[in-house]
């Protein structure tokens, strides 16, 4: 079990599966930079937690709502969660764009859906993600892979956040054209950098190889 002083924040899991570099700016070295998708993502995410609770029939809709597990030794916030009268507790995360190919966003959804099961002392099956671009909801099932996923992904971030390593910068346009924070990373240039150290060491590493097996009277 993990103490409340050293939870790791959900978010921090969704940010290392889109790029452990990204994850480790943030949170280690506490760095941020806004672009138009984080912030399209920051006001969806401040709309979904406006308003106050409220009753449908057959449910309740809580917003905003602070979870944690000291078993995982994980912390967040739930955009929404619904509970139905027929027992199913369902988190909503709400999402700009679209499903994307990594599996960050529903990575993020069943952390807070293991979160709320060790708080509420129950299952929960599935989740929804809202995508702003879609303007509807895609519904995720949390099976044992995606749970598994969840538990590794979180001993990695603890493991970078412990040791305090920023991993190098792997530039990939996809990717690093839509990270906010590519200006303070410079991916491009360190891989540039790379490159020059790698062919600078490559080209002395030859010379030395050919002093060495020189012929002495060539001297
Ligand atoms: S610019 Fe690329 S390598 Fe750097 S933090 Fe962003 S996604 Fe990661």
């Amino acid at each position: 079990m993990f103490d409340e002083d050293h939870l790791v924040a959900i978010s921090a899991l969704q940010h290392w599966l889109y790029c452990p570099r990204q994850c480790a700016l943030i949170h280690v070295e506490r760095a941020w930079e806004e672009n138009k998708f984080t912030a399209q993502g920051r006001v969806m995410h401040e709309r979904a937690h406006e308003g106050p609770n409220e009753s449908r029939p057959g449910i309740r809709i809580t917003r905003g709502l602070p979870v944690r597990s000291l078993g995982l030794g994980l912390s967040g916030q739930c955009d929404v969660v619904e509970f139905h009268t027929d027992g199913r507790v369902v988190p909503v995360e709400y999402k700009r764009g679209k499903p994307k190919a990594h599996r960050a966003d529903e990575v993020q959804l069943c952390a807070q859906a293991l979160c709320l099961e060790e708080m509420l002392g129950g299952a929960i099956e599935g989740g929804c993600l809202y995508y702003g671009e879609r303007r509807r909801r895609t519904p995720v099932n949390f099976d044992h892979e995606l749970r598994d996923l969840v538990t590794v992904t979180a001993s990695s971030v603890r493991e970078c956040l412990t040791t305090g390593t920023t991993p190098p910068a792997e530039y990939e346009p996809r990717r690093c054209d839509a990270c906010s924070l590519i200006e303070l990373c410079q991916p491009r240039s360190l891989r540039f950098r790379r490159g020059a150290a790698a062919w600078f060491q490559q080209r002395l590493r030859a010379a030395m190889a050919t002093d060495v097996n020189a012929d002495p009277g060539d001297s």
